[in-house]
């Protein structure tokens, strides 16, 4: 099941639906491009530095009696990215929900074991689920923009709900376009719809919404799987450059997709956790039998 953000589209004020005004420009609407370059907020995001790892100790995720990950102990590294591969059902989309707390969401579904950021257990009855979801942010496999939202508030619209003051809004949406790499391509329509866009700007813009609240770490679940071959290697090029910034982990069933972006690739297979090492390592290789006879397409 995926997770629609645009379930809690009610957590923005109605108020705010409207595009804040950018200094210098027209109040309503904004079709002409903004000058205003990103600032300290851009200055702040390019200075990121991935820096926190995720550590899974013994994680254990139930969807009722179906036990879907069973006992992963798995590290995300800062500075690099890990791919997350297996057959289709062998747990990695619960692996990474439990991540930043979205399986809890699902009724019947429970999970086990530990989520360290760092050392703070994300999954400590006194962590509270709002911040885990600021501090690791989530790429759908679908681009799912708000779909009655501008560009400019699809991006604005975590930065509202976590409190950012409004006079810093416009220059942290800029900074995540930015970082995004899509500021030079919707500087002069920040109105628009976000649906407006193409496939691949859309989940671009995602990817923006995610890191407008400067996050450690980002998940991203078969970011690329409903894009064409154009748009993937615009993502993937990113996902490159992001992982300087935020500590990525990106469930893909795509091998060549890991081959080219992941550091590190972990194979699952009927919610283990079978392997995980460098990843041209794990294709050229691996310690287990079954990677090798999932890598070389012998099952999957
Ligand atoms: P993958 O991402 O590797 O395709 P999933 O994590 O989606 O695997 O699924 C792992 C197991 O959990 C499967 O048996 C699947 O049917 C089950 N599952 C996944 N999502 C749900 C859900 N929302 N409700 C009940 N069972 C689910």
């Amino acid at each position: 099941m995926n997770y629609n953000p645009s379930d809690d589209v009610n957590v923005v004020d109605p108020e705010e639906k409207t595009m804040p005004r950018i200094p210098g420009q027209a109040e309503s609407p904004v079709t002409t491009a903004t000058s205003q370059a990103p600032s300290e907020a851009a200055t702040a995001l390019e200075e990121m530095h991935a820096t926190r790892h995720v550590r899974l100790r013994d994680l254990h995720a139930y969807y009722e009696s179906n036990h879907a990950v069973k006992g992963v102990n798995l590290v995300f590294e800062p500075g690099k990215v890990t791919a997350i591969i297996g057959p289709s059902g062998c747990g990695k989309s619960t692996m990474v929900r439990c991540v930043n707390r979205m399986h809890e969401e699902i009724p019947g579904a429970r999970s086990e074991g530990q989520v360290l950021l760092d050392d703070v257990d994300l999954h400590d009855a006194n962590v509270d689920v709002i911040t885990v979801r600021r501090l690791v942010g989530m790429v759908f496999q679908k681009p799912n923009p708000f779909p009655t939202m501008s560009i400019f508030n699809n991006v604005a619209a975590g930065l509202r709900f976590t409190g950012t003051p409004r006079d810093e809004i416009s220059d942290r949406v800029n900074a995540a376009l930015t970082g995004a790499g899509l500021w030079d391509e919707v500087q002069g329509r920040l109105s628009a719809p976000g649906m407006s866009l193409s496939g691949g700007q859309q989940q671009r813009l995602c990817i923006a919404r995610a890191l407008a609240v400067e996050p450690d770490v980002l998940l991203m679940d078969e970011p690329c799987s409903a894009l064409d071959p154009v748009a993937t290697l615009r993502i993937e090029e990113l996902i490159a450059q992001l992982k300087e910034r935020v500590t990525i982990a990106v469930v893909t069933h795509n091998m060549q997709q890991a081959g080219r972006v992941a550091d590190t690739t972990a194979f699952m297979l009927n919610g283990e956790l079978v392997e995980v090492g460098p990843t041209e390592k794990m294709f050229t290789n691996p310690d287990d039998e079954r990677t090798e006879q999932y890598v070389t397409g012998k099952f999957g």
